[in-house]
């Protein structure tokens, strides 16, 4: 049990849905305890950077809303990418705090970017298993509540290969959620298995085009192909779309070229903290007492 345990950690980490037992990654699972253990403190320490990474306007490149992206820099175990500590987290059920954590420290910067007079969409990552848990819409509710911050100035970014774990549950869980008046957003789009039909289906205002398709734009006509199909698609559907992880001008050009709306990608910035991110920002607007 403890090395099929070890092969489950492994599909998870590396996404791949199933794992042989593999003695190699054995080693890790000393470190994996140590890691679990760390990562609970991390949360309860507040060891963990909620840093934001900008959106900007495809056309008139006016950074209009930021992605939170998590960093834990870990003073004894270095610097753990969320590639491996949110896997981590739903593993060992922490993946609720971790939820809680980057929603809470978000949504106050969501309020105070407000108060300073930026109108800016603030985006948080939801886990798979936050999904499943029928009390999300509430938590959600309340975490706004305690920010005092708006709900259209918060999205939640889900993936499909989360909601396919049980559609009608989650079909439900965000129903509730898009009544409230926050945003969904499908990230990693193009990545899943039956995108089409979820498109239909998922109260989603926004796609976001995954990385691997953006990345060859420029190169590979028929990435170019999907990308400038996926746009159409989603349009037709009433949805906005961003192309994620645009790493140059030329690569931008052509998605404005195909009507794509919003640009994040290391062009414009990584992950920032608050501070740095708003030497990013426009002028702030006052509103006129
Ligand atoms: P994601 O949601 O798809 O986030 C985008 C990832 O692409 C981020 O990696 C970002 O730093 C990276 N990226 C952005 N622009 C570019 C670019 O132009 N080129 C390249 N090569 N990469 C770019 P990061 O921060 O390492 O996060 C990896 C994944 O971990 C995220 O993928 C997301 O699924 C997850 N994650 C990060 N923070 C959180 C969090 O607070 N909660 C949850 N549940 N998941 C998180
Ligand atoms: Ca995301
Ligand atoms: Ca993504």
């Amino acid at each position: 049990l403890r090395r099929a345990d070890v092969a489950m950690y492994s599909a998870k980490r590396l996404r791949t849905g199933r794992e042989l037992y593999d003695p190699g990654r054995d080693s890790h699972s000393t470190d994996h305890l140590a890691l679990v253990g760390a990562l609970g403190d991390a949360l309860r320490t507040g060891e963990l950077d909620v840093e934001f990474q900008p959106k900007a306007d495809a056309f008139n490149r006016t950074v209009v809303g930021v992605e939170a992206l998590t960093r834990w820099r870990s003073p004894v175990h270095g610097t753990i990418p969320p590639d491996v500590f949110v896997p981590l987290a739903e593993h060992a059920g922490l993946a609720r705090a971790l939820t809680r954590y980057v929603l809470a420290r978000a949504l106050a910067q969501a309020r105070a970017w407000s108060d300073a007079g930026h109108d800016l969409t603030v985006a948080v990552n939801l886990t798979a298993s936050d999904l499943q848990d029928v009390a999300l819409p509430e938590e959600i509710e309340s975490a706004l509540v305690v920010a005092d911050a708006r709900p259209e100035s918060l999205i939640l970014e889900i993936t499909e290969s989360a909601v396919l774990r049980d559609p009608e549950r989650i079909g439900n869980v965000l129903a509730r959620i898009g009544e409230s008046g926050v945003g969904l957003s499908l990230d990693d789009f193009g990545t899943g298995y039956s995108s089409l039909t979820h498109l239909k289906m998922l109260p989603v205002g926004e796609v976001k085009i995954d990385r691997s398709f953006v990345a060859h734009v420029k190169t590979d006509p028929a990435d170019a192909a999907i990308v400038g199909a996926t746009i159409k698609l989603a349009h037709s559907l009433g949805m906005r779309v961003v192309a994620e992880g645009v790493e140059d001008e030329e690569t931008w050009r052509r998605l404005a070229d195909f009507g794509c709306e919003m640009i994040q990608g290391f062009v414009l910035a990584p992950a920032l903290p608050a501070a740095k991110l708003e030497d990013l920002l426009p002028e702030p607007v006052h509103e006129a007492c």
